[in-house]
């Protein structure tokens, strides 16, 4: 007998029919012996659609009862899984975060996992039954209902895989695990039989949605195995883990594209010591996340940055640097949300030379734009226009001869 953790995503649960499926998919494992603990998203579509209904009663919603209402998507999908196991003659029980005892930390939407007090899933493991948990959710310290950032029930699934020291985590999904580039963007993408933490993080922190950043962060931390797969069949997923056999022999491994950001000018500020602090201070204390940093060169005392953030964040950027600008006597914002980012990422680039120029040099050929440029030991990204994004994909994906992957 071995202990295993399921994540089912919105797709995965879409419809009725689906969530029957899925049913009969946990009634497997659970007929074969098994200890099985079920994480479920909402249905594909439901979170994206109670974002706009609070949008539109409210254009700034109070994020704590954004949270109290993002967590419902997913309160629907636990009960009818469980109550789809009952109708297979499987006993389930369903758990919201808070009853599964996910305490995060009280940054709504985007909250960290402080900790999992497992004691009552262990109880309803040992009494024989399938549990569900409610993904994406959890519950703060104080008693208020927090959400763990988008695709968050992957970390959901990745914690408890941890707290519960199971055996394996499965990641159901659409796609039958992680390709070399987004399949339905670029038709010839290979799917990675094995890749290693660092790749896939820097992958899903690139934009490749197929995994949630954090949850891949979490996971590497705790070395939590696990795989990525298909819930429409039964292929071979991808085995996501520390080492990896042959790390280094290409020195790419796969191409992201993240078109959820937004490229920041600010300009006309003083060109001396503490402004970039000031600036960055001003944003960090807002909780947003920026990435590529690029300072030209200051001239009459005045200087410029460009950067990007989340596309979601622009308001909040914009009234974060508004006092900035205040205190420094100067400086105005131009947000341009007309761009995306494209990645290619590898372990291999430590001890390959020339991928820098291989990509420019196919983005020149297609006529594409750079327009920011970031390196790390492991990544090249460029800001290119939104409207090329794809094809700049499909061109990379061919310089580095990933259809032969
Ligand atoms: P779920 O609802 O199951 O969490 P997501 O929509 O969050 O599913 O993630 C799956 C999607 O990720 C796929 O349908 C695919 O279009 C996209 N995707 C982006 N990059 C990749 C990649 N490199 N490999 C596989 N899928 C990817
Ligand atoms: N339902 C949440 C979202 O759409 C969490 C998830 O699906 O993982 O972001
Ligand atoms: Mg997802």
């Amino acid at each position: 007998m071995s202990r295993i953790v399921q994540k089912y995503g919105g797709t995965s649960v879409g419809d009725v029919e689906r969530i029957k499926n899925v049913a009969k998919r946990i009634k497997s494992y659970r007929d074969e012996g098994h200890q099985v603990v079920v994480v479920v998203s909402a249905r594909s579509g439901v979170t994206n659609e109670l974002i706009a209904r609070a949008k539109a009663v409210c254009p700034e919603p109070d994020e704590r009862e954004m949270d109290q209402l993002l967590a419902v998507g997913e309160q629907e999908t636990i009960a009818l899984t469980a109550m789809a196991l009952h109708g297979v003659g499987v006993p389930a029980i369903s758990y919201t975060g808070a009853q599964a005892g996910i305490i995060t930390d009280s940054v709504h939407t985007k909250a960290k996992i402080q900790g999992i007090d497992a004691s009552a899933i262990e109880a309803d493991l040992a009494a024989g039954k399938v549990v569900i948990v409610a993904g994406f959710q959890g519950i703060t310290t104080d008693g208020r209902t927090s959400t763990l950032g988008r695709g968050g029930s992957d970390l959901t699934a990745i914690a408890l895989a941890g707290a519960l020291h199971a055996d394996k985590c499965e990641i159901y999904t659409d796609v039958d695990g992680v390709y070399t580039a987004d399949p339905r963007v670029v038709k010839d993408a290979r799917k990675i039989p094995e890749i290693c933490y660092e790749e896939m993080l820097e992958l899903a922190s690139s934009g490749s949605k197929v995994m949630q950043s954090r949850s891949v962060e979490f996971a590497a931390k705790y070395d939590v195995v696990f795989e990525v797969r298909s819930s429409f069949n039964t292929n071979p997923g991808t085995i996501v883990k520390q080492e990896v056999a042959y790390m280094e022999k290409v020195a790419v491994r796969g191409v992201a594209v993240d078109k959820d950001q937004a490229k920041l000018t600010v300009t006309n500020i003083p060109d001396q010591p503490g402004t970039a602090a000031k600036v960055f201070k001003a944003l960090a204390d807002a909780t947003i996340i920026v990435d590529m940093i690029v300072q030209n060169v200051g001239r009459n005392g005045v200087a410029n940055l460009t950067f990007t953030v989340p596309g979601t964040e622009t308001a909040r950027a914009r009234k974060a640097l508004e006092p900035v600008f205040a205190t420094l006597g100067g400086g105005e914002v131009a947000i341009d949300d007309a761009i995306a980012k494209l990645s290619v990422v590898g372990v291999g680039m430590k001890t390959h030379s020339g991928v820098a120029a291989t990509l420019f040099a196919a983005l020149a050929e297609a006529g594409v734009n750079i327009q920011l440029i970031s390196t790390s030991e492991i990544k090249i990204s460029v800001v290119v226009e939104k409207s090329r994004a794809d094809e700049a994909a499909r061109v990379a994906h061919q310089a580095f001869a990933l259809d032969q992957a």
